[in-house]
């Protein structure tokens, strides 16, 4: 795509969902003609005498023929998403009225706008930063409670207020170590060296927690990856399904949601949680048998959390234990589930739940519920733990990352300012200290788009919007 400097063309574009059976759609223009192209197709008042955040009612016409009647807002830049003069037109929803709306406005001098384009716009405008930007695509994308309020957050500069402030306290310093070299020759230090050691471990130490928060952002946005193991008859389909279901009474409840879009996924609170590679599970029995160790091991490779479950009176502790060790590595939530506490008389804690605990908790795992999942005794209780844990992965008023792009931008700061600090050990001359602190920089300026970023950056990002975004 085309990522020209604040182009002067006007473009357009629906700007609701195609296709779908509402009552309004909204077609928008953006640039210095979008009142002009509007006005010579509209019948009402003169739009170009009228006030910015007004609305108008009137008709569309191509020649004589009316098209649509329609309300024309307007909103003169730079009071508008984009910064430049938007139009929305609202006509009624019609593929024919809105290609007919559309085709009209580019005869007139508008041109169909890219995939992203308006949001473009607003970053190139400086009515947003990249950071902002992204999340644009998020928040339209978010589907639950807790990834909109982390798009939402960043949308409106959670996370660039606290990168702008640490690219000023790296720019000051780096001015600093600057005029040094301006001075030559001469032995000079207006850089504190023990002042800017300190700040670079500040700065390293935000770092290293935004990167830790993505674990938990990436499993928000995309939802938590469950995986649920244990032997053959241990209940693992009977659990899915009582998960399931349970959801499902729920939510077949709200109108217009199908059974299809709930499949496979249960969301708690806000949270979803996606059961992977269930496929097998709901018909046969997907058992670490059946399945074999390496294939459990690739599934729970892709989970974040191992719902282990096991019969206590056709497992021994250590066949428990074995597998657990077998399939855990570094990161993964584990939660012990003992099933059938039907047929042992209720909920108590036995022997066998302290072998197995005796060694796995603190490394491993540290929650054993046990249930039942036929009768749904403790699944809620089995739901809170899960929720408990993924909560528990996000510091609190931390702010949260949910793209891959600025994990690794932060990755590659961190990297410049580990070279900083080891820098600074080795009193490492100003030039190359300086050198070090701008890739810093520039990383962190990536995420906001504080610098030049890389066109084919820009058309990748915002490539992936729908047109008319
Ligand atoms: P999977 O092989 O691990 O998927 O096990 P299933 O879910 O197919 O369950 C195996 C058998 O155990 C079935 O006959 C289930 O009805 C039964 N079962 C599962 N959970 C419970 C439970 O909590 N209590 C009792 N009494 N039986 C259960």
């Amino acid at each position: 795509m085309s990522t020209g400097l604040v182009s002067q063309d006007t473009i357009v574009a629906l700007a609701t969902s195609p296709g779908v059976n509402g009552a309004i759609a909204v077609i928008r223009l953006s640039g210095s003609q979008a009142i002009t192209i509007t006005n010579a197709v509209f019948n009402g008042k003169d739009l170009l005498n009228q006030h910015t955040h007004t609305i108008h009612f009137g008709t569309i016409r191509d020649g004589e023929e009316i098209i649509d009647e329609v309300l024309i807002s307007l909103f003169k830049g730079p009071h508008s998403y984009t910064k430049e003069d938007v139009v929305e037109i609202s006509t009624h929803n019609s593929k024919y009225i809105i290609e007919r709306l559309i085709a009209l406005l580019i005869k007139k001098g508008a041109r169909a706008a890219q995939a992203g384009e308006f949001t473009l716009r607003a970053f190139l405008n400086g009515g947003m930063d990249l950071s902002q930007a992204e999340a644009v695509a998020d928040l339209i994308a978010s589907e639950n409670k807790a990834s909109h309020e982390i798009a939402m957050n960043q949308m409106r500069g959670g996370i660039s207020n606290k990168l702008q402030e640490m690219r000023e306290q790296l720019i000051n310093f780096t001015a600093l170590l600057e005029l040094e070299l301006d001075f030559g020759e001469e032995d000079v230090e207006f850089a504190d060296r023990a002042q800017f050691e300190a700040l670079v471990q500040e700065l390293k130490m935000h770092i290293a927690k935004l990167i830790q928060s993505f674990a938990y952002g990436n499993a928000i946005k995309h939802g938590v990856p469950v995986a649920i193991i244990g032997k053959p008859n241990a209940g693992k389909s009977t659990l899915l399904n009582t998960l399931l279901d349970e959801e499902r009474a729920i939510v077949s409840d709200i109108a217009g949601t199908t059974r299809d879009t709930i499949e496979e996924s249960i969301n708690l609170d806000g949270i979803t949680f996606r059961f992977i590679d269930t496929a097998g599970l709901r018909e046969t029995a997907d058992t670490i048998e059946a399945i074999g160790v390496t294939k459990a091991k690739e599934k729970v490779r892709q989970a974040k959390v191992l719902l282990y479950l096991y019969d206590d009176k056709d497992s021994t502790a250590d066949e428990v234990i074995a597998q657990v060790k077998e399939l855990y590595y570094d990161g993964l939530i584990v939660i012990l589930v003992r099933n059938k506490i039907d047929l042992q008389g209720g909920y108590h804690s036995n022997e066998m739940d302290t072998a197995i605990t005796d060694v796995l908790f603190t490394n491993y795992s540290d929650s054993l519920v046990a249930i039942s999942a036929k009768d749904s005794e403790s699944v809620d209780r089995l739901k809170g733990v899960l929720l408990d844990k993924i909560r528990g992965m996000a510091v609190e008023d931390q702010q949260i990352i949910t793209n891959t792009r600025h994990v690794e931008a932060l990755e590659q700061a961190l990297e410049a300012l580990g070279q900083v600090e080891a820098g600074l050990g080795i009193l490492l001359p100003g030039d190359l200290l300086a050198h070090h602190v701008r890739t810093a920089l520039r990383h962190i300026s990536s995420i906001t788009g504080d610098i030049d970023v890389d066109r084919d950056i820009l058309g990748t990002i915002f490539g992936k919007f729908c047109i008319g975004k």
